[in-house]
């Protein structure tokens, strides 16, 4: 069962969101009377510029042997102690 929000979560909630929807109707909507004002603006520069270019100086990779892998044999030891051998199996049916 879920708490419901308190009070003042929701109005910080509600708040959070109005600013967020009117910082994104204030960029999307503001205009400079001239172009030295929008050549200073971030918002302008970067809604003018060229989308950047993805550079990559990746070197070749290099495979070389470091070692062969050396299999070896393992052999588990069982035991069967005489408590083990008194258990009941399943029921068959
Ligand atoms: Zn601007």
């Amino acid at each position: 069962m879920q708490e419901p929000m308190r009070l003042s979560s929701r109005w910080v909630v509600w708040l959070c969101l109005s600013l967020m929807l009117w910082t994104a109707v204030a960029e999307s909507t503001h205009n400079h009377p001239n172009k030295t004002e929008s050549a200073s603006c971030s918002i302008c520069v970067v809604a003018h510029s060229t989308a950047p270019v993805a550079s990559s100086n990746q070197v070749r990779p290099v495979f070389a042997s470091i070692g062969l892998l050396q299999e070896e044999e393992v052999i588990a030891k069982a035991r069967l102690s005489v408590f083990e051998l008194g258990i009941r199996g399943p029921p068959a049916v």
